[in-house]
């Protein structure tokens, strides 16, 4: 397990084993395009927050090699499905072919929109952008609102 923590908001975001194993089949390896999907959680009512279930791509969504924009119908689709199931949607997450990815501005502006725009009643929205590198603890972790973006450093375990 890799816990992801802001300090200024008391807040973590926990990665099981199995989680992470699902994550390595997307890992922006060689010339692969930019993809990505959602994050979800059973449990958003503590201020540890686990990952339970992550979406894969759907075939309506466009991926180019430094650009991924999902499908939003499709995106909704499955936000409705999991909410069913008590997974409640709290992010998204994309791929940079990048060691040690660090956010884009269009990525910054898009976490914001999302916060603004998507039905959740959620303090914060997770971004997470997926290392190349097979050490998951390299990702990008924030949790975000419409004005600020909070980067989460991995705890020490
Ligand atoms: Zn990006």
């Amino acid at each position: 397990m890799i816990v992801f923590r802001s300090e200024e908001l008391d807040l973590e975001l926990s990665f099981s084993c199995k989680i992470i194993q699902e994550f390595q089949k997307y890992r922006q390896t060689g010339s692969k395009l930019e993809t990505g999907g959602m994050l979800f959680s059973s449990s958003v009512n503590s201020n540890i927050v686990e990952i339970d279930l992550i979406s894969s791509p759907s075939n309506s969504d466009i991926s180019r090699r430094f650009q991924f924009i999902p499908n939003k119908r499709s995106a909704q689709a499955i936000i409705d499905k999991n909410f069913e199931n008590n997974y409640h949607y709290i992010g998204d997450w994309h791929t940079h072919p990048e060691s040690c990815p660090s956010p884009s501005t269009q990525d910054l502006k898009t976490i914001k929109s999302l916060f603004i725009e998507s039905k959740h009643d959620l303090t914060f929205l997770v971004i997470l952008i997926l290392c190349q590198s097979n050490d998951f603890k390299n990702s990008y972790v924030a949790f975000a609102n419409e004005r600020m973006v909070y980067r989460c450093e991995v705890k020490a375990s």
